[in-house]
């Protein structure tokens, strides 16, 4: 299992506290001594519109490089792409909302000419050997519109491949998600590329709604071996300002390993890891291992 940390970005992204520049540097190197290799790090967009994103720049520049571990820059648009070049990224995330009215009040631009852009940026990036991946934003629910049809998934999905993204990441943006629509999605989309070259099928779940972990479940069950997650599961949701946030990494690890899957990531330091980010931006993060501990314990007291 390939678990992609994406803390840094859509956690923070969402947080209401902005951390220095110092502190994230800190939970990437934390994360990676914990085992993560792709680590969604950064997002190059308007400083204006996301503040807690403006150090990007910075933020690539202070990171331990190790051949070893994919650094992700999120991008929008043309103007992103050349700024995570600049930034030397190891691997570009390109993300397009399924729905026509997100994608307006998101991106100021129709979900059609926001996929032909990332069209273009996966294009230029295939062009220059970098690694790209398409995020397909409310894929599973959109805050305006509702249902999203899976039809269109399908869609992206296909047209996301044939512009050269390695991969597809399904995200339920919103947290409206539930296991048998994740199977329906996976399912439709499998059937579409049946006998041919697909992308990588990823998903992102936030647990808004307490249902990410059983979607990820769900989609690891179809055969989804590439997942994404958050140390402590930080971030929240703007549509729901309660909220929590993505899938905690560390309550996703616990579930994978005691299930017989290989995650390649060290239990104990993303607790350590959790609660230092807990201290960060002054709560109480909302996994649940830190709290509870791993099991079984250590044989510590025996
Ligand atoms: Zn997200």
């Amino acid at each position: 299992m390939e678990i992609i940390e994406v803390s840094p970005r859509d956690g923070l992204q969402n947080e209401a506290v902005l951390l220095p520049t110092k502190t994230k540097v800190e939970l990437i190197g934390r994360a990676v001594d914990a085992g993560a290799r792709r680590i969604e790090a950064v997002s190059f967009v308007r400083p204006d519109a996301v503040p807690a994103m403006a150090d990007a720049e910075a933020v690539m520049a202070r990171v331990r490089r190790r051949p070893d571990v994919s650094y992700i820059g999120l991008v929008l648009n043309r103007r992103g792409f050349d700024r995570a070049r600049e930034s030397a990224v190891d691997e570009i995330n390109v993300v397009v909302p399924v729905s026509e009215t997100f994608s307006r009040r998101n991106q100021n631009a129709g979900a059609e000419s926001l996929m032909t852009m990332a069209e273009e940026v996966a294009e230029r990036a295939a062009g220059i050997g970098l690694p790209c991946s398409i995020t397909l934003a409310v894929a599973f629910g959109c805050p305006f519109e509702g249902e999203v049809d899976p039809e269109r998934v399908v869609e992206f999905s296909m047209r996301a491949a044939r512009a050269g993204a390695r991969e597809v990441a399904l995200a339920d943006t919103i947290g409206v998600a539930v296991p048998a629509q994740v199977r329906s999605t996976l399912t439709a989309l499998r059937a579409e590329f049946a006998g041919r070259p697909g992308p990588l099928l990823r998903t992102h779940f936030h647990n808004t709604r307490n249902t990410g972990y059983a979607n990820a479940i769900a989609a690891v069950d179809l055969g989804v071996t590439r997942l994404d997650a958050s140390i402590g599961g930080v971030g929240g949701c703007p549509f729901a300002p309660q909220a929590t946030g993505n899938i905690a990494t560390e309550d996703l690890v616990y579930l994978l390993e005691r299930s017989g899957f290989e995650t390649g990531l060290d239990l104990d330091r993303l607790i350590e890891t959790a609660r230092f980010l807990g201290e960060a931006l002054g709560r109480l993060v909302p996994a649940l291992l830190p709290r509870a501990g791993g099991f079984p314990a250590p044989a510590a007291g025996v």
